[in-house]
């Protein structure tokens, strides 16, 4: 749905909801061009204020655009939608300017009224077994970025990546339009699947974990590396161990090598997935040696008022959307603090569990499968998964249960034994235009019951 709205967004052109800047209003630098950046620069044109966006690249779009395979996100819908944000009144973009080399943070706290920090993870953690490293080790984030900007890699006849997320699923898929033959992932956690939570699979995305079985991409599932084989300095193979997580007598889980479950891979290549760190260069006083910059949930960089951070450079959950609000917050933090205003909390709204759904009101419906590009077709830049057409757009959203939302359905109005529940021209509460009347309800729980789509909730008079 999100995808076919971003489409005609772009098609159609339809305007954001801003308004003219004021020439002479305060202006806040925003260091990286990325999703968080970007965000950041959109809300804070939104509530007045002029942004200026320094990147080191010659184009916006930060990892998007210089680590994601164009197969995920195609560079003209890339191009199409930073064209539409980067050329609203009040946002200026400074390409080539790079922190710690072209300016200084104190500069910028000095000039700007604000500083957003939105330059990622740019750094592969580092990698070993034993301390073992072979010659010629790259990352598979370096290897990512390197097929973006150049579309080559090395093409052993076999590798093996390791890592569980979307960078080792990255690496496997292009390693595969490479024209590598065996392209193996070994990945401590399970291919995600029913019966596994979610917390416990690979945290890549389950759909890009299916193609790539699809693409011929082979997944080790609870494998680790317990020694690298080499001839001189080249990997020849690996020794793999099946691992588990195991309850401890303490209560807690701990990922174990199974004794006696060995068994030699022989892969030509090694390319660990296993995550990045944040370059501290410009921003060491602020980093204070962690890995990523400590800030609280509005993005305020801790022990350093009128700095903000957001996206990698943060510990946030790593996704682009993620990215996208952390720079809402801190742009709102922003407007706060500098208009000594008290910060809202948002009062996130809390999900409704599917036992809380009454099915019987729903009409079984199966997910509209979006159009896939067929597998032997899937050789080179072609997007893989595509928008959804207008009507079949019209029949996914009515699938949706609208869960925790009134339908205005009647059903507890009509059902109600006591009359306890009336019906208003206004909006009552939150999205409901029914009102409970507590001196007629006795409790009997039949509206909860009858409700489809889990509104009502019973609690306690204590
Ligand atoms: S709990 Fe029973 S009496 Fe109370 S409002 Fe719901 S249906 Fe009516
Ligand atoms: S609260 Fe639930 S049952 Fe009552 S009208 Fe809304 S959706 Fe229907």
């Amino acid at each position: 749905m999100e995808r076919f709205l971003g489409d005609e967004g772009i098609a159609k052109n339809w305007a954001y909801p801003v308004k003219h800047v004021d020439p002479s209003a305060p202006e806040i630098a925003i260091v990286g061009a990325g999703p968080a950046g970007i965000s950041a620069a959109y809300h804070l044109i939104k509530r007045g204020y002029r942004a200026i966006i320094f990147d080191d690249h010659t184009e916006a779009g930060g990892t998007l655009r210089t680590a994601l395979p164009p197969y995920r996100l195609p560079r003209s819908l890339l191009d199409a939608e930073l064209e539409r944000v980067l050329t609203l009144d009040g946002i200026t973009f400074q390409p080539h300017t790079r922190l710690g080399r072209d300016m200084h943070l104190n500069e910028l706290e000095e000039q700007y009224q604000a500083v957003f920090i939105a330059t990622g993870a740019q750094r592969s953690m580092e990698w070993s077994i034993d301390g073992v490293v072979p010659r010629d080790l790259q990352s598979g984030f370096e290897l990512l970025k390197q097929w973006v900007d150049i579309g080559t890699v090395p093409t052993p006849k076999s590798v093996a990546i390791i890592g569980a997320g979307n960078t080792a699923v990255d690496m496997a898929r292009v390693m595969k339009r490479a024209g590598v033959p065996e392209v193996h992932i070994l990945s401590h956690k399970p291919i995600p699947k029913p019966g596994i939570p979610i917390e416990e699979s690979m945290p890549a995305i389950p759909r890009e974990i299916q193609e790539a079985l699809e693409e011929g991409v082979i997944i080790h599932e609870y494998r680790g590396i317990r020694r690298l084989i080499l001839r001189g300095e080249r990997v020849v193979g690996v020794e793999l161990v099946h691992m588990k997580k195991l309850m401890q007598p303490s209560g807690r889980l701990k990922r174990i090598a199974f004794e006696g479950t060995e068994t030699i891979l022989n892969v030509d290549q090694v390319i660990p997935a296993v995550g990045q760190v944040i370059d501290p260069t410009g921003i060491e006083r602020l980093a204070e040696n962690h890995s990523r910059l400590q800030v609280d949930k509005w993005g305020q960089v801790i022990g350093h008022p009128g700095i903000y951070a957001g996206g990698d450079v943060t510990p946030n959950a790593g996704t682009v959307t993620a990215a996208v609000g952390d720079g809402r917050r801190a742009a709102e933090a922003i407007d706060c603090a500098l208009q000594d205003k008290a910060l809202q909390e948002s009062g996130e709204a809390s999900s409704i569990p599917f036992d809380k759904l009454n099915m019987h009101y729903y009409e079984l419906a199966p997910h509209v499968q979006e159009p896939t590009l067929p597998i032997e077709q899937r050789i080179g830049d072609e997007e893989i998964t595509t928008s959804l057409s207008a009507p079949l757009i019209i029949k996914e959203s009515k699938r949706c249960f609208s869960c925790g939302n009134c339908l205005a359905c009647d059903n507890c109005w009509m059902l109600c034994p006591d009359s306890a529940i009336l019906k208003t021209k206004e909006l009552a509460s939150s999205a409901s235009h029914y009102v409970f009347d507590y001196d007629y309800c006795k409790g009997c729980g039949l509206c909860e019951t009858e409700c489809p789509c889990g509104f009502i909730q019973m609690v306690d008079e204590s």
